[in-house]
């Protein structure tokens, strides 16, 4: 039998994520900087209170400081969390830095784990996660041009990065670099780590962007005879895009759980307002249209959840969520973004104001369709999958 039940535990945790929220996050949206996020000193004290509430990241095992609730328990408290763009980083679960840390649990040793993911997974420092390259396809990360070159007992790294969310401001950046071009494409890169004081790691600009942009700006980067020792390397030569996979497949579905909690908090405005804003002698709700958008959006939001619910069960037992992850990547962003949409027209011009969420949402919502893999690059993952297990199936008959 199917249970939907949630259990005693994480019903009291989303509880308690819903108290703080209502008593210290969303007052304190306004604060927010566009491209900075919140005084330094603001999202330390409410951080603190999240951490004294024993809230703080819900993404990370208790043995390094988090809730360590399972994939189901974060869906179901970053449905909460991504209500408001200021709460991934209070609750301690913003990207990159959460899929920072969780890669640096599955593949770094000892030394790099009390050197770098101790004070990450305390929030004490930020990281950024450099992949992408202006010159060539970031769908296609087989055809990266950085390059690191082993001399001696250090990594010598060159290359042109961009988009490298949160790099302003970040202690380290883990960087994915062709170690060895003459291998198979997939074996070609491994992910080394660069402290940011290293010489010839230089922050060009935070590339100006259409959404919040967020902390730390989404940077071009340029590695320059970048030396940094041998024991940086992040696992073995050769693993960066088996690394990289295994770091983004969670993280994915984490933005999954959050875009929920956006789309939510949109429908619940749309619903508010269609009942209370009166036009041609009646409420907008009682207009068809409008109650078409409702009832689309409560169907819309109500399968995207079952899909990310459906996924993160999956990685929970430890099974392969490869389809799910990318079906869940390209539905939930355009739910993400019809959701808001809809929750914009019936505000009028209110929801094209700066006087709610509304239009940050929608600005932030376009990057959901092309980050971490674009919606085309996931349909076609879904539908090669699909097509190939027919393809067995035929070969067996
Ligand atoms: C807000 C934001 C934050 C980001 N943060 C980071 C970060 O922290 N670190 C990092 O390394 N990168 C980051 N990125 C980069 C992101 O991962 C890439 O933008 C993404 O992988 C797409 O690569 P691209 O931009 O080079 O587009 P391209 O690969 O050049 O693709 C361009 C377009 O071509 C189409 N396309 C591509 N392949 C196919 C296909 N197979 N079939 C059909 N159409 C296709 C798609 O419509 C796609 O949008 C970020 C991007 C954004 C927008």
């Amino acid at each position: 039998m199917i249970d939907f039940s949630i259990s005693p535990e994480l019903e009291d945790i989303r509880r308690r994520i819903t108290a703080l929220m209502d008593e210290y996050v969303y007052q304190n949206e306004d604060k927010v900087i566009e491209h900075e996020g919140l005084p330094v000193d603001l999202e330390r004290e409410l951080q603190q209170k999240v951490k004294d509430a024993r809230l703080w990241a819900p993404n990370l095992p208790k043995q390094w400081g988090g809730m360590g609730i399972g994939y189901v328990g974060q869906a179901l408290v970053n449905e909460i969390i991504g209500r408001s763009v200021i709460a991934p980083r209070v609750f301690g679960s913003a990207a990159p830095d959460a899929g920072n840390a969780e890669l640096l649990i599955i593949a770094a040793n000892e030394a790099q784990q009390e050197r770098y993911l101790r004070p990450l997974a305390a929030g004490d420092v930020r990281s950024c996660f450099a992949m992408t390259e202006p010159e060539v396809s970031g769908s296609d990360p087989t055809g990266l041009r950085t390059t690191a070159v082993r001399k001696g007992s250090e990594w010598v790294i060159n290359g042109h990065k961009w988009f490298i969310s949160g790099a302003i401001g970040s202690a380290f950046a883990i960087v994915m670099a062709v170690t060895d071009a003459s291998a198979e494409p997939r074996k070609r890169a491994s992910m080394i780590i660069v402290p940011a004081e290293t010489a010839g790691f230089e922050i060009i600009r935070a590339v100006g962007v259409m959404g919040s942009g967020g902390v730390g700006g989404h940077c071009e980067i340029r590695f320059e005879n970048c030396r940094v020792p041998a024991e940086n390397l992040l696992g073995k030569v050769g693993e960066g895009f088996k690394l990289a996979q295994a770091r983004l497949g969670p993280g994915r579905i984490q933005h999954c759980m959050r875009w929920l909690g956006a789309a939510e908090r949109s429908f619940e405005m749309m619903c508010r307002y269609a009942l209370e804003r009166e036009s041609f002698g009646e409420p907008l709700a009682n207009k068809q249209t409008v109650q078409n958008w409702i009832a689309d959006s409560a169907a819309e939001i109500n399968a995207a959840r079952m899909m990310t619910l459906h996924a993160a069960w999956k990685l929970d037992r430890g099974e392969d969520a490869r389809i799910e992850i990318s079906l869940i990547k390209f539905y939930g962003a355009r739910v993400l973004h019809d959701v808001i949409d809809r929750a914009i027209q019936v505000h009028g011009a209110l929801g094209y104001s700066k006087d709610t969420p509304l239009e940050m949402f929608y600005r932030d919502a376009r990057a959901a369709r092309i980050y971490d893999g674009p919606d085309e690059v996931h349909r076609m993952v879904v539908a090669q999958r699909i097509l190939e297990q027919f393809r067995n199936e035929a070969k067996l008959d």
